[in-house]
């Protein structure tokens, strides 16, 4: 089948490479843009400029979203006619909390528009390639309907209907990824106080931050409630967690992040939690530090 139009409001650095995936696969897109002049280069390559936002939702069903959070989204969606909502797809792809994509769906429905919230998990560089992954929640009709205008972006993974699904995973990742990512920011710190470069701690980087034999073998004891201090223990842990406060501080860097990690560690010990598996900490994890 031809590729149907589509429109894409938001160009940041993902809605212009979303909309240049969209061209290279012989879609008709229509864009619009608070700031107009983002969107000179895809018109040089045919993308369509709306005058306004309600022409840029009239011009298609599928309507991509590309804001920085949902209240960018209120901002431009909110002024328009809401007769120009009637019957559309909001792709929304805008990363926000689940609770915010929950309340937005709402605001679609009740404007007779479908929300298909996204969490996409690569940056703009993994548009327009297959092996990418975008994550959707919402009515798996919809998306049914529009699966393979969404593959022009990445891959696209229907994870249920639960509006909130996709952003809460797209979040969870997030959790992951910033924190497991400090870290390495941090052992590059401490690395160049003792002038190893980057390049240097590359192979040492790679292999600790694949953490999957972690995770593999962590994954049925967590959710057994199985934690047995058979392999590792968090009294053990906590010893090492402040070596490596020492190792930082010894540096002469921010020890901020490696404090924190340790504080987590001595309050599980604190709680008598001691000689249990590193998993305990799920559960302590569950509740505000006090
Ligand atoms: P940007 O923050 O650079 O994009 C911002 C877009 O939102 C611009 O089009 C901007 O318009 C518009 N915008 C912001 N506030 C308003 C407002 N109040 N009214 C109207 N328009 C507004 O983000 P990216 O392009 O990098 O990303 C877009 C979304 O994708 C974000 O939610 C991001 O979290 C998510 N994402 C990004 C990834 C990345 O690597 N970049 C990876 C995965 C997800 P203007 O040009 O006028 O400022």
């Amino acid at each position: 089948p031809t590729p149907g139009p589509v429109t894409v409001i938001g160009l940041g650095p993902m809605g212009r490479a979303m909309a240049g995936a969209f061209l290279d696969r012989g879609h008709a897109v229509t864009v619009w843009n608070r700031t107009a002049s983002r969107a000179d280069a895809l018109v040089g390559r045919g993308a369509r400029l709306a005058g306004s936002v309600e022409e840029a939702l009239t011009a298609a069903e599928v309507i991509v979203l590309s804001l920085t959070d949902y209240d960018a989204m209120y901002a431009v969606l909110g002024g328009a006619d809401p007769a120009a909502l009637r019957g559309r797809v909001l792709v929304n792809l805008t990363s926000d909390t689940p609770d915010r994509a929950r309340e937005a769906a709402a605001w679609a429905a009740e404007r007779g528009a479908a929300q298909l919230t996204g969490g996409v998990l690569v940056p703009p560089s993994g548009i327009g390639n297959a092996a990418s992954t975008t994550l959707y929640s919402g009515p798996r009709d919809v998306f049914d309907a529009h699966r393979a205008t969404l593959e022009a972006l990445t891959g696209a993974d229907h994870r249920g209907e639960d509006p909130a699904l996709a952003a809460l995973l797209y979040q969870l990742n997030m959790v992951m990824f910033w924190t497991a990512l400090s870290g390495y920011w941090q052992a590059l710190a401490v690395a160049g106080a003792h002038g190893l470069t980057a390049a240097d701690l590359r192979p040492l980087a790679v292999d600790a931050l694949d953490l999957r034999q972690f995770v593999e073998f962590y994954t049925p004891r967590v959710d057994a409630g199985d934690h047995r201090g058979d392999v590792d223990r968090i009294a053990m842990a906590l010893a090492s967690t402040e070596h490596v406060v020492h190792t930082v501080a010894g540096a002469g860097a921010d020890t901020a992040l490696p404090e924190a990690v340790a504080a987590l560690f001595r309050r599980a010990v604190e709680a008598g939690h001691g000689a249990d598996s590193a998993t305990r900490l799920v559960e302590v994890l569950r509740e505000p530090a006090a």
